[in-house]
């Protein structure tokens, strides 16, 4: 049987009820609406600039880093500065495609609502076969923030509701607008493969 009201584990309780605060602050009030990261930026004074704007303030040598050889490296991040109007500085990379740099700034969203320190866009070195490699984050830290970022997209009580019944990977991120790859985080992290599996492939969806 599968807890409907809440995840299973006590981290996904956790993550999940920050994230539900994160849609309240959206102005969101049902589980299977869809949250727009964008929005949410915006209503928590964020300022999520296209990367054109702020690349003439890097050196080249970053920029081409940055877009080119490292770019399968780098996600976003968040200046550690604020701007002098009060708002936070987002940039993402715009070589991802945008469901992925919709994630990537939920994530951005949920460090600063934990108080988490802003990631940096700084490159720390070059590893052996001299491919930029970003800065090392700490794990936990990562975790937190992108796993409450995915439960804000996707809720876990609308998660249960739509796997239960026979609904596709495909058909739940179309749903919210977030990647196939994301759902399929969000459901295993909840422990609901064995139930998608069965409603999904047995054919027998009801
Ligand atoms: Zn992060």
């Amino acid at each position: 049987m599968l807890p409907r009201n809440e995840p299973p584990t006590p981290k996904g309780r956790y993550y999940e009820i920050r994230a539900k605060g994160l849609r309240e602050f959206a102005g969101l009030k049902r589980d299977d609406e869809r949250l727009d990261p964008f929005d949410l930026a915006r209503a928590a004074g964020l300022l999520v600039a296209p990367f054109e704007q702020i690349a003439p303030l890097l050196t080249s040598e970053t920029r081409e880093h940055l877009l080119g050889d490292g770019s399968a490296n780098w996600s976003g991040g968040a200046a550690s500065h604020m701007l002098p109007d009060g708002r936070k500085l987002i940039i993402l990379n715009p070589t991802h495609g945008i469901t992925r740099q919709q994630a990537t700034l939920m994530e951005e969203i949920s460090h600063l609502f934990y108080g988490h320190e802003p990631t940096k866009l700084a490159i720390k070195r070059k590893n052996r076969n001299g491919e930029v490699v970003a800065r090392d984050y700490n794990n936990e830290i990562e975790e937190e923030a992108y796993s409450t970022g995915a439960a804000a997209l996707v809720p876990y009580t609308a998660l249960v509701r739509m796997v239960s019944s026979g609904k596709t990977i495909r058909e739940i991120a179309k749903h919210f607008g977030v990647s196939p790859a994301l759902v399929e985080f969000r459901i295993k992290i909840s422990k609901l493969w064995d139930n998608y599996a069965a409603n999904v492939f047995s054919g027998d969806n009801k």
